[in-house]
């Protein structure tokens, strides 16, 4: 459909970027970026309109999103660019700029492998664009940078390289090793925004295998780059390494919601560091108010559980739910990682899998049939009688009420 439009708009249209090197990879995505040779935004007003839906511009940057409701009645986004040069002003030589500023968009790109493209209009439907060597650089499982001054532009992409890298079990090519090893010598990561880095950081903690990355990001020293409490040490790696195993486990109970990855492994990263030091992490990350709050009340309150946690009987479940349920699940999560006791482990996988969706057979108004005059009682008495089911000792739902109107 953008490709017709294309055509009726006499503007050439590509698919770019991600969506196009996980084709070529074999691998699902469904976002899709496209590029117009023209004015992208008009081009997205058209196209939004075909779709039925509703654009999101901004003309600054001359991009716009189509939000629209897809066959399968989901919200999906498109995102548009319009490939910038000047020589719009130029329409007398037109062809060859058509090409060229598909080119130079591509060029602006962080890695080959993210700056292919995918004609979409007129007869060149289909055709897929490589200025950079990417087909090659994908066979040979490489991330490359396009040229020399990349990570001088910008630096994130020393992070992106790493996050593509273990994503797709590639390798960072030898003069793009290179170059990162220069970027770092000149400290460019001290020139990014708190923000920027945070943003990079929890893009690879969401990933399937952030500890690799991890790895990666210590052998190239950007760890302490970005601060130098965040270096790793034998025992941090062990609690990153575990950290992962812990998630890799949650994620298989399909159970949401989600936790906050960055959370958890930022808990790790900062585990043997001061207070002021961790502050000074938190600060340097520029998190908000409340997530620097947030995290910091965590962290102490993970410190004093922990070992609670190892003082709990065997099978006093209800005393470990009273323990764990007030604490965040990025708070649980971690000392299940963190903890050496595998009856601790045990205990908080337990929580975690069973004790915490533990619900009664009985209600409120079950009680009110029994007579409870309403009030906040109930809500005690319904806690006691969960507790007591925790615990194994009321079964049924005539058990629990037997035990509600004790
Ligand atoms: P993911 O699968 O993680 O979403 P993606 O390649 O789609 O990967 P995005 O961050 O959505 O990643 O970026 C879309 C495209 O924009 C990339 O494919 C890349 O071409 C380009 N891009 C993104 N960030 C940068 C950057 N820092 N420098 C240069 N190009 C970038």
């Amino acid at each position: 459909m953008a490709g017709e439009l294309g055509n009726r708009l006499n503007v050439a249209v590509y698919v770019v970027g991600g969506f196009v090197r996980d084709l070529l990879l074999g691998r699902k995505n469904l976002d899709l970026d496209l590029v117009v040779e023209g004015d992208g935004i008009a081009f997205a007003y058209k196209l939004a309109h075909q779709l039925g839906g509703r654009v999101r511009q901004h003309k600054k940057f001359k991009t716009a999103i189509i939000i629209y409701i897809n066959a399968a009645g989901e919200e999906e986004r498109l995102d548009v660019a319009t490939a910038r040069l000047e020589y719009y002003e130029q329409p007398a030589s037109l062809p060859t700029v058509e090409l060229s500023s598909i080119k130079m968009d591509l060029y602006r790109r962080d890695f080959t492998i993210n700056a292919l493209a995918i004609q979409l209009s007129h007869d060149n439907f289909g055709k897929l664009i490589d200025f950079f060597g990417a087909q090659k650089d994908i066979r040979d499982k490489l991330i490359r940078v396009l040229h020399s001054l990349s990570f001088v532009e910008d630096p994130t992409r020393i992070l992106r390289a790493i996050r593509f890298e273990t994503r797709f079990e590639f390798t960072i090519g030898p003069q793009t090793t290179k170059l990162i090893k220069n970027a770092l010598h000149l400290k460019l990561i001290t020139k990014l925004s708190g923000t920027r880095i945070f943003h990079e950081l929890q893009l690879i903690f969401n990933e399937v295998s952030p500890y690799q990355s991890l790895l990666r990001m210590q052998e190239f020293a950007v760890l302490e780059a970005i601060h130098p409490s965040l270096k790793l040490t034998p025992a941090k790696s062990h609690l990153l390494k575990e950290i992962e195993k812990v998630l890799e486990w949650y994620r298989m109970l399909y159970t949401k919601p989600y936790p906050e990855a960055w959370i958890i492994y930022l808990l790790g990263l900062t585990s043997a560091s001061k207070q002021e030091e961790v502050e000074s992490v938190l600060e340097r990350l520029h998190l908000t108010a409340s997530q620097h709050n947030e995290f910091m009340t965590l962290r102490s309150t993970v410190k004093s559980t922990i070992n609670l946690l190892g003082k709990i009987r065997p099978e006093a479940f209800s005393q470990l739910y009273k323990m764990l349920s007030p604490i965040p699940l990025e708070g649980v999560l971690y000392m299940m990682a963190r903890t050496k006791s595998e009856t601790v482990k045990k205990n908080i996988s337990h929580y975690l899998a069973y004790l915490r969706n533990t619900t009664l057979d009985i209600s409120g108004e079950d009680l009110q049939l029994l007579g409870f005059p309403p009030g906040p009682a109930y809500g005690e008495v319904l806690r006691k009688t969960l507790f007591a089911k925790l615990d194994d000792k009321v079964n049924t739902r005539q058990e629990q009420l037997d035990f509600a109107y004790r």
